[in-house]
């Protein structure tokens, strides 16, 4: 959400992990920041439930070329400056393309942003997107539907990126300085396989217990050392909504 919240207009994202940090040490949880966990870490604890929450990884997405391109993460946190010309190429169609594209144009880029759905920004709400739109026309980002990127090659000192239209297959180029792409994120989730086979359930859960409001049993192996579990986009790309769910549904019965 930290990254979400750089983009213009979306500052007030970050209350929602300072009032979660708000609650938890209310309650007294033990926080310990800037600790990388891996599995000795774990063992270490010696806890008899773990649950992964390490979230995603940002994804270029399916195109040659990857090495040219760098991610709307890159750009949102600062470690990539946006270049003059972007073609930003969105194949998530959340916020994060829109986000990216608004705070670009901001500083003084000039961005097209491409998607291959029939319409930039397409799973945002309808009143979202609105202002989305407003926003990009009015910092003159040009928005291209039903093109899919398929390469991206260096050219002098520019790059050149392959637009392959959905429905005709007809290809066409635009030479730009940066290609930035966003394909949602791929599970972090080296910490869950590397601890599955310590663990009681092998990192099952049980939906019918979810759903009943029970605790969680499964136990398919006798010798396990705790219960593991995973949320949010440590299971798959999601959002915010997925992430909290998936706590609050798994957690309240234990
Ligand atoms: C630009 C952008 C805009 C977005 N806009 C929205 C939106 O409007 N609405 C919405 O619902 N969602 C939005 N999302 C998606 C949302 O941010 C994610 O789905 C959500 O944050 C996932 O929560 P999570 O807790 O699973 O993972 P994360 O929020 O990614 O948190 C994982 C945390 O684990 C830490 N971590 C990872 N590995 C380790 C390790 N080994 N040891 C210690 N710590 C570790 C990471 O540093 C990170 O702090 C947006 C995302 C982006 C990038």
């Amino acid at each position: 959400m930290l990254v979400a919240a750089k983009a213009p207009r979306r500052e007030a994202l970050a209350n929602i992990t300072q009032w979660l940090e708000a609650q938890v040490r209310k309650l007294g949880v033990d926080i310990q920041l800037g600790t990388e966990v891996g599995k000795g870490v774990v063992m270490a604890q010696a806890p008899e439930i773990v649950i992964v929450a390490t979230g995603g990884e940002p994804h270029l997405g399916w195109f040659k070329g990857q090495e040219h391109a760098v991610s709307s993460w890159d750009i949102l946190t600062g470690a990539r400056s946006p270049a003059e010309t972007v073609l930003l190429y969105d194949d998530n169609g959340d916020h994060q393309a829109p986000s990216c594209a608004e705070f670009m144009a901001h500083r003084g880029a000039m961005v097209e942003l491409v998607t291959p759905d029939k319409a930039i920004g397409q799973d945002i709400g309808l009143t979202k997107a609105a202002l989305y739109r407003r926003e990009l026309y009015k910092r003159d980002v040009v928005l291209t539907p039903d093109q899919r990127l398929t390469e991206i090659y260096p050219e002098d000192n520019k790059l050149v990126a392959v637009l392959t239209n959905c429905y005709t297959d007809a290809e066409e180029e635009r030479v730009v300085d940066q290609v930035v792409t966003d394909n949602g994120v791929l599970p972090r989730d080296k910490l869950y396989f590397e601890l599955k086979s310590f663990s009681s359930n092998h990192g099952q859960i049980s939906l019918e217990s979810l759903i009943a409001g029970e605790p969680q049993i499964i136990n398919v192996n006798p010798e396990g050392m705790f219960q593991l579990f995973r949320v949010g986009d440590a299971v798959a790309g999601r959002n915010l909504h997925g992430a909290i769910y998936d706590s609050l549904r798994l957690c309240k019965d234990f």
